[in-house]
């Protein structure tokens, strides 16, 4: 039974529900290494040898919202908030550039201290003064600041549905609608950003069959980049003393996730470093991963974007993190590549 549904990834078969789900049981250690020896051909194949890299600036942590799992929610009043103002951004992104960096994600909680018109103005200035791919990841808009935005220069758009379960989502996002989440990342395709999303594995709660229903997600949504992270317990959130995800299982969802979608731009988390610093990225870009963000944002904002705690990396200068991050990639023999890492569906550059 292992073996045909092996034949059917190296045929280049679609595999069902049913499949994907027994395949994340696999613990045996000879199985994985088949599985991720396919992933790691598959990413090869189809998304070639080079990593790219994406200079990551937290914008600020404040949000409007208040996600059971998210340390930075509405009623964690333990943590200082944060936010940059324009002129602070455009210089952390010239120095993203100066790295060597050809796409820049600006992310935020939801922080409506940015309205649109700072927004547009915030993107277009970064367009003039950079020449960078700009990714946005600041949550739930209305359709039309997302069309303003892109008209102002924006490329892609991350926003991930951290579960394809609806009642799930709905636990764990009290102030939000699962339909709503989907059809904003419809929107955005249609508008023609390269859109990004992704979802969190080891969550209370979630079943295997809910992450194999997530990997088919991500391929009927024909997502040019799919992010997928362990859950890391935040002990100031409502979900305080649940267990972590596992390295074991995300690096499961990773390789089927390249298997299943084949040509999207994926991710080796931080969430995943997070959980097993010594090597969690390289791993991840040995079953299937192809991007790895780096972290820009000045260090004395980063103990403070605390999604999860313990995250890595919040004391290294952007300096730094390229360094390591480079030493890394190049460590396992892949190249890093000196492009804008645009999606391998549609080439959008602007
Ligand atoms: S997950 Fe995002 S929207 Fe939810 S509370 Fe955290 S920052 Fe806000």
């Amino acid at each position: 039974m292992l073996q045909e549904m092996f034949d059917k990834i190296d045929a280049d078969a679609d595999l069902t529900k049913d499949e994907i789900s027994y395949l994340l049981t696999l613990e045996k250690e000879d199985e994985l290494e088949q599985l991720y020896q396919r992933a790691d051909q598959v990413r090869k194949r189809y998304v070639g040898e080079e990593v790219h890299l994406r200079g990551l600036i937290e914008l600020s942590n404040y949000c409007r919202k208040n996600c059971l799992y998210c340390g930075i929610r509405r009623d964690n009043r333990a943590i200082p908030r944060y936010r940059m103002d324009v002129e602070e951004v455009l210089e952390t992104v010239a120095l993203a550039e100066g790295l060597g960096y050809r796409t820049v994600v600006l992310q935020s909680g939801e922080d409506l201290h940015y309205t649109a018109d700072i927004l547009v103005s915030m993107v277009r200035q970064v367009k003039q003064q950079s020449d960078v791919a700009v990714t946005l990841s600041i949550g739930e808009r209305p359709r039309h600041v997302y069309e303003k935005l892109f008209e102002a220069g924006a490329d892609r758009y991350l926003m991930r549905f951290e579960t394809s379960n609806p009642d799930l989502y709905k636990r764990l996002h009290p102030d939000s609608r699962y339909e709503e989440r989907m059809a904003i990342l419809t929107w955005l395709k249609e508008m023609g950003y390269q859109v990004g999303s992704g979802v969190m594995v080891g969550v209370p709660g979630q079943t295997f069959d809910d992450l194999a229903q997530d990997i088919l997600t991500f391929k009927e949504m024909d997502l040019d980049m799919v992010g997928v992270g362990p859950y890391i317990c935040h002990e100031a959130t409502p979900l305080a003393g649940s267990p972590n995800g596992t390295v074991e299982m995300t690096l499961k969802v990773v390789a089927l996730t390249r298997i299943v979608t084949r040509d999207t731009n994926i991710p080796a988390t931080t969430a995943l470093a997070t959980l097993r610093p010594l090597d969690g990225r390289e791993k991840a870009l040995q079953v299937g991963a192809n991007v790895v963000m780096p972290n820009v944002t000045p260090v004395k904002y980063r103990a403070l974007y605390e999604l999860y705690p313990d995250k890595i990396c919040i004391g290294d200068a952007a300096e730094q993190c390229q360094g390591c991050i480079t030493g890394r990639i190049m460590s396992i023999g892949r190249p890093i590549s000196q492009d804008y890492g645009h999606s391998f569906k549609r080439n959008t550059a602007k």
